[in-house]
């Protein structure tokens, strides 16, 4: 097989015919045959599982349509579809038709005559987003570059063509908090980055809004570096050692004054001293937890419903 096609669907029944069409009219009828679509349904809850079965029954190339129980998320989505991939080349692409089929043949080319790239990734040559949304993300993507060692490539979205071992090296990480972004960039490789132009969405709705996205943020700190801890425990020193200080200054005032009002200030630099200690240790204790967590839940990273395969 020469390419396989991962397409995450969550609520798309509007979209996925229309992606298959076009997908098909993009790639052309020879190529088509050396392809495989893999449609992974991730618990939608309208019509798009009738509608991939009606595409897996009337199409005459090779589909695969994986269904999981409910809903897991766009990472649990890549992951069943690069698991399910048997391509020399593997691409990750959106439903909604945002992102051109057509593109594929793209990066396809890139990888042809490049042979010293293993990767394409796309990223918007425009920013569609409002002003809000792109000040967040380039924020988000300063924090998460100087708290990791990893480069993430700011605007490179999830829209890839992959060579077999970087497939293989991104299945090689067993971590079950799956940060695709961090993890396209902890594999290394060389990357080729390629300018597209984002379609608008014409059917359905965008799965993210500003708390998704912020909790998807977090999460991906937390999977790549565990300074959070680390200044968790600086703040508790900090506290500690200001609270240290206030003590001296009330015992020394009382001493040589005699403060009248002395009680509020041993109140407030005792508060100050034990909330610093108890930032130090959790902090100290999340370091341990943070790394065990996750890793020893061991649950898998989606349940699978129903596979087909032609
Ligand atoms: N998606 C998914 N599971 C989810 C959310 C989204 O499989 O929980 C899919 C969705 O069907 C689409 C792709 O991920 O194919 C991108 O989602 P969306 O278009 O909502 O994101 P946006 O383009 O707005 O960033
Ligand atoms: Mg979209």
């Amino acid at each position: 097989m020469r390419l396989s096609v991962i397409v995450p669907c969550y609520n798309e029944e509007g979209n996925v015919k229309r992606f298959y069409e076009e997908t098909v009219r993009a790639l052309g009828d020879e190529l088509m045959r050396d392809t495989e679509l893999i449609f992974v349904n991730d618990g939608s809850r309208d019509a798009t599982l009738a509608h991939l079965h009606e595409i897996y029954e009337s199409s005459e190339y090779h589909v695969k349509v994986l269904s999981f129980s409910r809903n897991f998320g766009k990472e649990a989505a890549l992951l069943a579809g690069l698991r399910a991939a048997e391509g020399e080349l593997t691409s990750i692409i959106d439903a909604d038709l945002q992102q051109r089929p057509e593109y594929i043949l793209q990066m396809m080319e890139i990888l042809d005559t490049h042979p010293e790239y293993d990767a394409v990734a796309c990223y918007q040559d425009e920013r569609k987003e409002g002003k809000l949304m792109s000040f967040v993300k380039t924020c988000f993507y300063k924090v998460i570059d100087s708290m990791t060692d990893v480069k993430i490539a700011q605007a490179a979205s999830d829209f890839r063509l992959l060579r077999r071992p970087v497939v293989d090296a991104i299945l090689s990480l067993p971590e079950k908090c799956r940060f695709s972004k961090g993890i396209f960039a902890w594999v290394g490789f060389e990357t080729y980055l390629m300018p597209y132009t984002v379609e608008e969405r014409t059917e359905g709705t965008s799965k993210w809004n500003f708390w998704k996205l912020l909790k998807y943020a977090f999460s991906g700190i937390i999977s790549f570096s565990d300074k959070p801890l680390i200044i968790s425990s600086i703040v508790g020193i900090i506290l500690f050692c200001i609270a240290i200080l206030m003590m001296i200054v009330v015992v020394i005032k009382t001493l040589i004054w005699g403060d009248p009002v002395a009680g509020f200030p041993t109140l407030c630099s005792l508060l100050l001293l034990l909330s610093g200690v108890q930032l130090l240790s959790v902090g100290i204790l999340g370091q341990y937890m943070a790394k065990n967590y996750t890793e020893t839940k061991d649950r898998p990273v989606y349940i699978l419903k129903e596979e087909l395969k032609k």
